[in-house]
């Protein structure tokens, strides 16, 4: 067979050769060890939480060796595209830091030598590919419809067969060049296929980057590598674009490990030099007892527009991510206390080989530890912008307070021991909340979280009322708490700690409790910051004011 013929033949007007493409594009002048890899989604606008751990995890791996970051745009499925859909991706990776050095940008423009970046405007890289291989004679033109498909698999699974196109059901594999001839003439659309040597009993062995060594069992088929309308399945894509770009360390999901036989013959028909995989599987939830990937359709956190809404700071999902990525990344923190995330070096290596475990409990403890790092400003300037898009009244009350919202903010912040009382943006408003005239307007007594089995609502509205008449502007919070403490003593609550422990017959309780009453009746809450500097915050008009609405509410 003249495999030169029947190239030209099924490719009449190619761009390019294989030594043309290889020029173009030669190989990267970097560093040894520098890392080129890239990230490829599809543009449906779409972005999974597991996708910018994939980001962060690539985008470091590169980042720290000196190497590269792509951003390939895989749109061959046009049916999957989505308005604007490359934009809200890149979009959400800058908002976590992720930046790419080369690839496409929000509007779709290539930027960086070696693209384009956008699978459909590679078509005529696929192409001159495809024609190498058939000229090489590893690739045929296969003029099969869907019914031949369908027919040869309901045959193959009523003989118990291995469904695919392989021996006798590669119809197409040895047609001669006059036969070939004559389904062009018949304007009979092809697709083309590689010529497998392989069979499924064969093994492969091969080492990833996360996974060590797998056995896979080979490619048998005889794949389609072109499509009848010359765009290629992602086998194909991914072999072109990886080799073409340069890439020299594939991170993906682990959902390609089964495909990894097909894309290696690929590879080694082509010509290409082998590139090292790192299968990276799905991040995980708990469902009961059992562990599930997080999915776009039943979980919200999966969708990165879920931390946003619910105010997480970037800094605090790329923090989690991080512990997710690599489990030593814990005790790297405990060490570099002062440095920002992005200072940690993920190896591929100590990833979770099953699936890393990610919940939302955790992920609020880690946002709770590193609020309680920023400064009240930061604070302010965060949840402002976090208001301003999800709850307009609130960004109103803090633009209208800024400096008093600033010293709410500050309330035990910067001490050796910070309050760690949110977790994300959209907690604030309950959590400070009081602070706020606007925000605190209690109407009944189940405003407030008295303790009453405890204490009757008798006794609290003397010690509200009595406390009325003498709260005044305290010079510190000694002054201020002894007045307390005597107030307690009129009515039978001990001021000493230690004689109340020693005789708690003797008393109705304790001062501790009496502050507890006052901090309900003042800001309707059993746990706040230090009360004092709670007092001191509102003033005593409004202090006063509460008292006597809460001595109402009391009646
Ligand atoms: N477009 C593929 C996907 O979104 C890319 C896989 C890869 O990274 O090779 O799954």
């Amino acid at each position: 067979m003249d495999y030169k013929k029947l190239a030209d033949l099924l490719f009449p007007d190619v761009k390019y050769t294989k030594e043309d493409l290889e020029k173009k594009y030669p190989p990267r002048n970097l560093k040894p060890g520098a890392i080129v890899t890239r990230f490829a989604p599809s543009p449906t606008g779409f972005l999974h939480i597991g996708s910018v751990f994939t980001c962060l995890v690539a985008n470091n791996i590169a980042k720290k060796s000196d190497g590269v970051f792509i951003l390939r745009i895989e749109d061959t499925d046009q049916t999957r595209k989505v308005e604007n859909g490359v934009k809200n991706i890149i979009q959400g990776l800058n908002r976590y830091d992720i930046k790419f050095d080369e690839g496409v940008d929000e509007e779709g423009n290539d930027y960086g030598d070696y693209g384009t970046y956008t699978q459909s405007q590679r078509k005529d890289i696929y192409m001159a590919m495809a024609k190498y291989l058939v000229s090489e004679g590893k690739a045929y033109p296969c003029f099969c419809d869907d019914e031949t498909a369908e027919r040869d698999k309901a045959i193959q699974e009523a003989n118990k067969e291995l469904t695919g196109y392989y021996g006798s059901y590669a119809h197409c594999r040895d047609l001669t060049l006059e036969e070939v001839e004559a389904n062009l003439k018949q304007g009979k659309k092809f697709a083309i296929r590689l010529k497998c040597n392989s069979s499924a009993d064969h093994k492969i062995v091969m080492e990833d980057a996360i996974r060590g060594t797998l056995k896979l069992s080979d490619n048998f088929n005889d794949v389609v590598i072109l499509k009848r309308d010359f765009l290629p399945p992602y086998n194909f894509a991914h072999a072109c674009d990886d080799h073409f770009m340069r890439v020299n360390l594939v991170l993906r999901g682990d959902e390609y490990i089964p495909s990894i036989a097909e894309h290696l013959q690929i590879f080694d028909a082509l010509g290409f030099e082998r590139i090292k995989y790192a299968h990276i599987a799905p991040i995980q939830k708990m469902e009961g007892a059992s562990k599930r990937k997080i999915s776009k359709r039943k979980d919200p956190e999966a969708n990165v527009t879920f931390y946003l809404e619910e105010g997480y700071p970037v800094e605090s999902v790329k923090e989690y991510l991080y512990t997710v990525a690599n489990s030593n990344f814990e005790d790297w923190r405990k060490n570099n206390p002062d440095l920002t995330c992005d200072n940690f070096v993920v190896t591929a290596d100590k990833m979770s080989k099953s699936g890393a475990l990610f919940d939302l409990p955790k992920l609020n403890d880690v946002s709770k530890n590193i609020i309680s790092t920023f400064d009240a400003q930061k604070v302010y300037d965060l949840c402002l912008a976090w208001a301003e898009l999800y709850d307009k009244s609130f960004a109103k009350i803090l633009k209208d307070n800024k400096d008093y919202a600033i010293k709410v903010f500050s309330i035990e912040r910067g001490t050796a021991k910070p309050r760690k009382d949110i977790a994300k943006w959209n907690e604030t408003k309950s959590a400070f909340g009081y602070f706020f005239k606007e925000l605190f307007a209690p109407k009944s007594l189940e405003d407030y979280a008295y303790n009453l089995e405890k204490f009757d609502k008798e006794t609290i509205k003397k010690i509200v009322d009595k406390y009325v008449g003498v709260y005044d502007n305290e010079p510190d919070n000694q002054t201020w708490f002894a007045k307390i403490k005597t107030l307690g003593t009129e009515f039978g609550f001990a001021d000493d700690m230690k004689a109340y422990k020693a005789n708690p017959e003797a008393y109705k309780g304790h001062y501790g409790d009496v502050a507890s009453m006052l901090r309900v009746a003042i800001t309707g809450k059993a746990n706040t910051p230090d009360l004092y500097q709670i007092c001191t915050l509102l003033g005593k008009d409004e202090v006063v004011s509460r008292l006597k609405l809460a001595s109402e509410l009391l009646k």
